[in-house]
């Protein structure tokens, strides 16, 4: 096959990227490859609706299953793509086939960083990321009274609510002093902190992970390096997720968190570009290279790259945003604040009721702010933060006060 736009990894990022390419008129042929049997689904319902049993499993899929034959999209499920031969412009398969492109996106995503502890590969240890991860949790969830979970990022804290839903027990064991410390700064933490604490979780910080205790290959609880022991019949971690670059790396493309790209998502081979939770693309807004592993990520930046892949003039330049679901508490973020990079933070509504607006300032600056179970106003969020502008704390604070207004010339 010749000359073909290959898409490589079948996920949101992957399957977006082709619906975007024929919507824009693109009639040549499409090869979207996965390693995954599943066609292309989003990851968010896997530790909230979908692993509380709300949703179906029809309702994850990016796509209509007749979707991708219906759009001329050749998709090539269970088949890992093992090498790139960018001097060739030809993609090596896991069955030793080989497919010529005339522009290549990688959308290969990221993978769940693994607890280098021993005993974490026991039966009853689980990971999650893809849906049949998903669907073992709940099952374990179904059986078990009580679990553990190590790591008190995203994944662990929804789970940990998921887990409270099913009626187990969760003892919540995290080495910082607060979840989220590094994402949110200690003031919007202990709003997480609080939430899980009074769901009747029991949690535990400021502590090392030893090993994963059991007998004949199950996982029977948690010893930490102080020596006690966290009884536990399953084991959920979530200690972070690693870009899938190795491709990129061994094509001999720059790579450094993430394979590295401009504006337009070209990484440093002109005719590959790269998407998703593997890239590390330039910002222009932040100016600077930023790697962002959220959903909205992963459904805007391949629409950017597949029309830079086209030849169209495009940058991509949306404020990252992320939301969550726990429990009662529905939130979304928008902007970026590095660790600890903030002079302040201000909110605005009923903390204590958990329904406010948190603004991370810097500089009189808004650089991100959150809403928790305020609706309607994430849009005008993130104009603030693309403003730039210096603004009012005592104002910003104020509830009365018309978001609107900070845009206002
Ligand atoms: C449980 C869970 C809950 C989440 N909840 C939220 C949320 O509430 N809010 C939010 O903003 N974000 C959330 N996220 C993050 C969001 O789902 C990701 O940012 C998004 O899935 C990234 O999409 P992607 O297509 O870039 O990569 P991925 O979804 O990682 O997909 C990459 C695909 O490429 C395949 N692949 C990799 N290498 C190869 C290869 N060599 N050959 C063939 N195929 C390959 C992989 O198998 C995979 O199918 C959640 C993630 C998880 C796991």
């Amino acid at each position: 096959m010749n000359a073909a736009y290959v898409i490589v990894g079948a996920s949101l990022a992957g399957a977006k990227a082709a619906e975007t390419l024929r919507e824009e008129g693109f009639g040549g042929p499409i090869v979207l490859i996965g390693e995954e049997t599943e066609r292309p689904y989003e990851r968010p319902p896997l530790s909230k609706d979908y692993l509380l049993g709300k949703a179906e499993r029809e309702a994850i899929y990016v796509h209509p299953a007749g979707w991708y034959a219906e759009h001329g999209v050749e998709l090539r499920l269970g088949t890992t793509v093992t090498g790139v031969n960018p001097a060739a412009h030809e993609v090596m398969l896991g069955d030793g086939g080989r497919i010529g492109y005339a522009k290549l996106l990688l959308a290969t995503g990221s993978a769940p960083r693994r607890l280098p502890v021993p005993g974490a590969d026991a039966d009853g240890v689980h990971y999650l990321r893809r849906v049949a991860d998903s669907d073992r949790i709940k099952e374990a969830f179904a059986v078990a009274s009580r679990v553990a979970v190590i790591g008190a990022g995203w994944i662990g804290l929804e789970t940990t609510a998921a887990a409270r839903a099913a009626g187990v027990e969760v003892t919540f064991l995290e080495t910082a002093e607060l979840p989220l410390l590094r994402v949110l700064g200690r003031e919007v933490a202990e709003v997480f902190a609080g939430l899980h604490r009074e769901h009747g979780v029991d949690l535990r910080f400021g502590l090392q992970v030893a090993e994963i205790t059991g007998s004949g290959g199950q996982a029977g609880g948690v010893r930490l390096a102080d020596g006690s022991h966290i009884p536990a019949e399953a084991v959920i971690v979530g200690v972070g997720i690693m870009p899938n670059s190795q491709l990129a790396e061994t094509a001999g493309l720059e790579v450094g968190n993430g394979i590295v790209t401009d504006a337009q998502l070209r990484s440093s081979d002109p005719d590959i570009y790269a998407a998703g939770d593997v890239a590390n693309a330039y910002h222009p807004v932040l100016g600077r290279h930023i790697r962002v592993e959220h959903w909205a990520n992963a459904l805007n930046q391949p629409q950017a790259a597949a029309r830079a892949m086209l030849g169209q003039d495009i940058a991509y330049d949306l404020v990252p945003y992320f939301y969550t679901d726990q429990y009662d508490l529905g939130m979304e973020y928008a902007g970026y604040v590095e660790p600890g990079r903030y002079d302040r933070v201000v909110f605005r509504g009923d903390v204590q009721r958990r329904e406010f607006v948190a603004f991370w300032l810097g500089g009189g600056r808004v650089l991100a702010g959150m809403n928790v179970n305020v609706w309607d106003v994430n849009d005008t969020i993130q104009a603030i933060v693309r403003s730039g502008r210096t603004v009012d704390t005592g104002r910003l604070a104020d509830p009365g006060v018309p978001l609107e207004e900070f845009l206002a010339d």
